[in-house]
């Protein structure tokens, strides 16, 4: 069993290493802007979940090159890939979001975009626009599905069925472009065998890489005040990297993993308090695999 990280795909299809830069493309989406609700998903930060990506206040040159100011020394890439990371990247006019992707990917140091988005807002003139920017660089879609469960999709307001979420990956992989799918593992009221029926769904989608992400309980959100209420089961670190193992061993051996961890705001954590230490969550994974025998992919 092989475990196929992003790093080890990076490396091979870019023959380098390469670093991604969180940018903002000043977007919101339909879950926060009335057109679907205002409130967002009920795990969603005031952020957009991208508690990390540049200020939209700057255009998208200068956030590049702020971002890139902040990792050197960090990194030893020298290409990188554009991530319009917060909110729904595809929110908006053709017209604006051409403007913005081809400003990144025109640019000798950006090697790809990733383009974060929901299925519901990739409408064909927005296909057509990424099949024409997939010409130039690859572009990444990253879908944000979180479950395939739908008592979970209406509890989290998510705002769209699976079959939307099928359509969408169908479409993208007829101009191929390059399919993430973002599942949250440790849901209320999702059991492990739920969770895993989610990812063999993903395993079984058509899409290229999978984001696993633990689910972060964040000062603010709604889900905050529904688990002050009533606490549901919040996962430990072993139980997490169990299931981390099993999700993996259900992947088809070249689907990308592109992440088995968070990346949440630690200002505004309230659980898992251990999600708050990096380094102990990705050695506990790490010996959990190597306990199953799961090779990993070489790293930078
Ligand atoms: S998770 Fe994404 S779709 Fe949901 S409210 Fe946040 S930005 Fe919008």
């Amino acid at each position: 069993m092989h475990y196929y990280s992003l790093n080890e795909y990076l490396r091979s299809r870019f023959g380098e290493p390469v670093y991604k830069l969180s940018l903002n493309g000043g977007m919101t989406c339909p879950n926060r802007d009335g057109t679907l609700g205002t409130r967002g998903c009920i795990f969603c930060s005031s952020g957009g979940s991208g508690e990390f990506a540049a200020s939209a206040d700057l255009d998208i040159n200068s956030q590049i090159d702020s971002a890139k100011s902040l990792v050197i020394g960090k990194t030893k890439a020298e290409k990188f890939i554009a991530y319009f990371q917060p909110f729904t990247n595809t929110y908006a006019e053709v017209s604006y979001l051409e403007k913005l992707f081809m400003q990144a990917i025109q640019r000798d140091d950006i090697c790809a975009l990733s383009i974060a988005t929901r299925p519901d807002c990739l409408e064909n003139d927005k296909i057509q626009l990424l099949s024409r920017l997939n010409k130039i660089k690859p572009v990444f879609v990253e879908l944000g599905l979180q479950t395939i469960h739908s008592r979970t999709a209406h509890y989290i307001r998510r705002g769209y069925e699976l079959c939307v979420f099928d359509k969408a990956v169908s479409n993208l992989k007829a101009i191929g472009v390059n399919v993430v799918v973002h599942l949250i593992l440790g849901l209320p009221g999702e059991s492990r065998e739920d969770m895993l029926k989610s990812v063999s769904y993903v395993a079984h989608s058509g899409a290229d890489g999978i984001k696993l992400q633990l689910l972060h309980l964040l000062k603010g959100t709604d889900l905050a005040s529904d688990y002050e209420k009533k606490p549901f089961h919040i996962l430990s670190l072993d139980e997490y990297a169990e299931l981390i193992c099993e999700c993996i061993e259900l992947l088809p051996k070249d689907m990308v993993v592109h992440r088995i961890t968070g990346d949440g705001d630690k200002k505004l954590l309230i659980e898992p308090k251990w999600s708050g230490n990096k380094r102990l969550v990705l050695n506990t994974i790490n010996k959990a695999l190597r306990e199953r025998n799961v090779e990993q992919g070489s790293r930078f």
